[in-house]
C-alpha cells in the first residue's frame, strides 16, 4: 500500500491486459470505493503512464453491464436470456454436468478454452490449469500468440531475455518489424524517441503504414508473408559486401557456413521480386543496419502469424549474431523477454495430473472440434471458458457459433462481461476485474515483476479465478493440497523466489514499491552466452524441434507432442499457403491478403463494448489500397463484403494508400453482436498454423471485397 487514512487510501496495481508493457498502477480508494487509477510515477519503464484503454479503468469496473452474479440460462442458446442463481447452485450444476459427461464419454469430453484474458501469474493464463489436468480434460493448446516467435527465438538463443527494453535509449539504428509499437507497445515509445534524439534512425518494416510507421524516418512496406525473404537477402548483402563482425561470429556463433551457404540462394534482386522492396532499399537496409551500432530489431507477434512465420522470425534473429549488435548496450534483439521470470511450472500447470497420451486440441481450431469436422472420439461434450472470448478472436467464426448452439455441448462462461461467447453459455459466471483481486505479474515486454493489490472489495459475487478453481475443484471432491492454496500462498509459491535474478527482490520490496526489476544483465551476450545447447548464436540451430513442438507453457505444462515435420535448421523463405504461387487458382478467386489489425482503443476484444472506447475507436472498417478499389468501384464510406469459401463479413471500405495493392486491412477485437450484418474479421480467417508452434496463420488469408449491392 502506498498510503492509507481513514477517508483515502492509495494501493499498487497492475495492468492484467494481454499487452507487453504490464503497467504499474495507483489506485486511490475512498470509501470503499476506487476513484482513481493512474500510473506508477516511479516505475523505470512505464513511467506513470497508462494507455488511453486502460486511463479510464474505472469505467470497466463499475460499467452497468458487469456480471455480477452466476446465471443460468433460459432462453435459446445465443439469446442473452438469463436468471440469476446462487453459486451454490451454479457449481452443483457444473459439477454434476461434468460427473454425468465423465461417466458417459470420459473426461476428455470436457474442454477449457482460455487465454490472455488475463496475464496474472495467479489468475491468467494457467490458472485453470490444475484443475483440468485434475480432472483430465482435453489440454486445449493455447497458441494464439508468440507460440511460433518463441520457438524460431529458442532455436537461435535460448531463453534469454535478449535486449532489455530499458536500454533502447542507447541504440543508434532501430527496426521495428512487424511492430505497432505506438499502439501495442506504447510504453517503449519513449526509449525510441530518446535514442532518436541521439541521432538513432528508427526504421519500420510493415507491410502496413501504421501509426508507428508514419512516425518512422524509413517505412519499408514489405509484402505480406516474405519477411525472412528480406532477412535472407540482407544477410546476402551483409556476407558479400564483408560486413559482417567476423570477430563475433567466429567466437560465439554456430552455422556460418552453412548460413553463408543458404543466404547466396537469396541475392538482392530475387528479394525484390519477392517482397516488393526496390533493390537499392534492400542494399541500403542491408549496409545500413550492419554498419550503425548498436542495432536492435524489436519483433511484433504479427511475423509469425504465416505458413513461414517460423522461418521467417528465425531469419531475423539470425542477424544481430551476424553484425556483432549483441556486443553493445543497447544493441541485439528483443522478442519477449519473459523467459527468466522464474515461473514454477511444476506449481501453475501441475503437469503431474496429466495422464500420458491426453488428448491435445488446439483452440485456433475450436469451431472445428466443436462441430465434429475434427474427427474427436469423445466429441467434446462440456466446455469451459474463461479469461478468452472465442467466438470473435478464434478462426472460422461461423464454426465456432454454430458448435456453441449445439443443444447437447454444456458451455460455462466466466466473465466480467456478457460477450458473444457468453451469450451461448448454459452457465455464466461472475468474474472480478483486476482492482477486486490480488496477482503477481510476470511481463512478456520488460523485466520487472509487478504486484497488484486489491484496492476494493468484489463488485456483487463476483470472485477471482483462482477461488472460481478452488470452488469447482471442491466441488468435484479433489481433495489435494494445491487446491487449498489462498492467493497470498500461491503468490509465494508460483515464483521461484531464490533464483539469481530474484536475489535483489522479495514480496517485503514489492509491497513496499510496487515492482522490482529482475536481477538480469544489460548486455547478456557481449561475450556469447547464449543459453543453447552450444552457448552460442545458433544460425545452424541444434534444438531437436518439429512442426507439432509446442513450449509447454502454451498447453497446460503438457510435454509430450506427436512426431511432426522436421524443421530446416537454417532459415528458409516459404510462401504464404494463400497466395499465387502455392495456389494459383484460389488467388484467381480471392486475390486479396487479408490483414488484422489491433484497434488503439481496445485490447483484443476487451474494452470493445464500452460506448467511450467505441465511439473513439469508430465503427470497423476494412482499408483497401485506392488501386484495388478503382477495380471494384468501392468508394470511400460504402458498405462492403469481404469474404472467401470460409465466411464473410460487411463493414464501410477505407480507401487509403496506407496498406499496399493487394492487401486489405481489417480490425480484430469488434464484437459480433455489434457489429454490421452480425459477423467480424474471424468469419474469413483461417484456422490453419504456421510452420512452428502451431501458431494461428491468421495472417495467411486471401479474400476478395466487394460492394453489398
Ligand atoms: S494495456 Fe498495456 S499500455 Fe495499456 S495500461 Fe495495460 S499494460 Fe499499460
Amino acid at each position: 500500500m502506498v498510503s492509507s487514512t481513514n477517508e483515502k487510501s492509495v494501493v499498487y496495481g497492475a495492468c492484467p491486459h494481454d499487452c507487453p508493457d504490464t503497467c504499474s498502477m495507483l489506485v486511490t480508494v475512498e470509501k470503499g470505493r476506487a476513484v482513481k487509477v493512474e500510473g506508477h510515477p516511479d516505475h523505470p519503464y512505464t513511467r506513470g503512464t497508462l494507455c488511453g484503454k486502460v486511463s479510464d479503468y474505472l469505467d470497466r469496473v463499475y460499467s452497468p453491464d458487469r456480471i455480477l452474479y452466476p446465471m443460468r440460462r433460459v432462453g435459446q442458446k445465443g439469446s442473452g436470456q438469463f436468471e440469476q442463481i446462487s453459486w451454490d447452485a451454479a457449481l452443483d450444476e457444473i459439477a454434476s454436468r461434468f460427473k454425468q459427461i465423465i461417466n458417459d464419454y470420459g473426461s476428455e469430453a470436457i474442454m477449457p478454452s482460455s487465454y490472455l484474458g488475463h496475464e496474472g501469474l495467479l489468475n491468467g493464463l494457467t490458472v485453470g490449469d490444475a484443475f483440468f489436468n485434475r480432472l483430465g480434460s482435453t489440454i486445449a493448446e493455447r497458441t494464439f500468440c508468440i507460440s511460433c516467435t518463441s520457438t524460431a527465438y529458442l532455436m537461435t538463443y535460448g531463453p534469454t531475455h535478449g535486449t532489455d527494453p530499458d536500454t533502447f535509449s542507447h541504440s543508434q539504428y532501430i527496426i521495428l518489424w512487424g511492430c505497432n509499437a505506438l499502439s501495442t507497445n506504447v510504453h517503449l515509445w519513449p526509449f525510441i524517441q530518446e535514442a532518436r534524439k541521439n541521432g538513432a534512425k528508427l526504421v519500420v518494416i510493415d507491410p502496413v503504414r501504421t501509426r508507428t510507421a508514419q512516425q518512422a524516418d524509413w517505412h519499408i512496406p514489405v509484402r505480406p508473408g516474405t519477411d525472412s525473404a528480406l532477412a535472407l537477402g540482407m544477410m546476402n548483402v551483409i556476407i558479400n559486401e564483408n560486413l559482417i563482425d567476423a570477430d563475433y561470429v567466429e567466437k560465439y556463433t554456430v552455422g556460418y557456413e552453412e548460413l553463408k551457404q543458404r543466404v547466396n540462394e537469396y541475392p538482392p534482386e530475387q528479394v525484390a521480386e519477392i517482397t516488393g522492396i526496390p533493390v537499392e532499399d534492400i542494399v541500403t537496409l542491408a549496409r545500413e543496419y550492419a554498419i550503425t551500432q548498436p542495432s536492435v530489431i524489436r519483433i511484433g507477434v504479427a511475423l509469425e502469424k504465416q505458413a513461414g512465420g517460423g522461418q521467417g522470425v528465425r531469419a531475423i534473429c539470425c542477424l544481430p549474431g551476424l553484425v556483432g549488435a549483441w556486443r553493445h548496450l543497447g544493441g541485439g534483439m528483443l522478442q519477449a523477454p519473459m523467459w527468466p521470470f522464474p515461473i514454477r511450472g511444476e506449481v501453475v500447470h501441475r503437469p503431474n495430473f496429466i495422464k500420458p497420451g491426453t488428448r491435445v486440441v488446439n483452440q485456433w481450431q475450436l469451431g472445428r472440434a466443436l462441430t465434429g469436422e475434427l474427427a474427436l472420439d469423445p466429441p467434446i461434450k462440456a466446455l469451459f471458458v474463461y479469461n478468452c472470448n472465442p467466438v470473435t478472436q478464434s478462426a472460422e467464426q461461423d464454426k465456432i457459433v454454430a458448435g456453441l448452439a449445439r443443444e447437447d455441448l454444456f458451455t460455462v462462461v466466466s466473465e466480467q462481461f456478457m460477450t458473444d461467447t457468453a451469450d451461448y453459455a448454459d452457465i455464466v459466471l461472475p468474474s472480478t476485474t483486476q482492482i477486486e483481486n490480488l496477482d503477481l505479474m510476470f511481463s512478456w515486454g520488460h523485466t520487472y515483476v509487478t504486484l497488484n493489490v486489491p484496492a476494493i472489495a468484489p463488485l456483487g459475487e463476483a470472485i477471482p479465478n483462482t477461488e472460481l478453481f478452488r470452488r469447482l475443484a471442491a466441488r468435484m471432491g479433489f481433495d489435494d493440497e494445491c487446491f487449498k492454496l489462498s492467493d497470498e500462498e500461491l503468490a509465494m509459491e508460483v515464483l521461484d523466489w531464490s533464483a539469481p535474478v530474484m536475489q535483489n527482490m522479495d514480496m517485503d520490496l514489492l509491497k513496499q514499491q510496487g515492482y522490482a526489476k529482475l536481477d538480469v544483465n544489460l548486455v547478456p551476450h557481449a561475450e556469447g552466452n547464449f543459453p543453447t545447447p552450444s552457448g552460442k548464436c545458433e544460425f545452424l540451430s541444434s534444438m531437436k524441434v518439429d512442426s507439432n513442438y509446442v513450449v509447454p507453457v502454451f498447453r497446460q505444462g503438457y510435454e509430450e507432442y506427436p512426431p511432426g515435420e522436421p524443421i530446416d535448421p537454417l532459415p528458409t523463405y516459404t510462401p504464404q499457403r494463400e497466395s499465387v504461387q502455392s495456389n494459383p487458382e484460389l488467388a484467381n478467386r480471392y486475390p486479396l491478403s487479408l490483414l488484422s489489425a489491433k484497434p488503439h482503443q481496445f485490447i483484443n476484444s476487451c474494452f470493445a463494448n464500452l460506448p467511450k472506447h467505441l465511439k473513439l475507436q469508430g465503427e470497423p472498417k476494412v482499408i483497401i489500397n485506392p488501386e484495388d478499389a478503382l477495380k471494384r468501384g468501392i468508394v470511400e464510406g460504402q458498405i462492403v463484403k469481404v469474404f472467401n469459401d470460409r465466411g464473410a463479413f460487411q463493414v464501410p471500405a477505407k480507401v487509403s494508400d496506407i496498406t499496399r495493392p493487394g492487401v486489405v486491412v481489417a480490425p480484430l477485437g469488434y464484437w459480433r453482436k455489434l457489429s454490421h450484418a452480425g459477423n467480424t474479421i474471424n468469419a474469413a480467417t483461417a484456422a490453419t498454423f504456421a510452420d512452428m508452434g502451431h501458431a494461428a496463420a491468421v495472417g495467411d488469408s486471401l479474400v476478395e471485397v466487394a460492394l453489398v449491392s
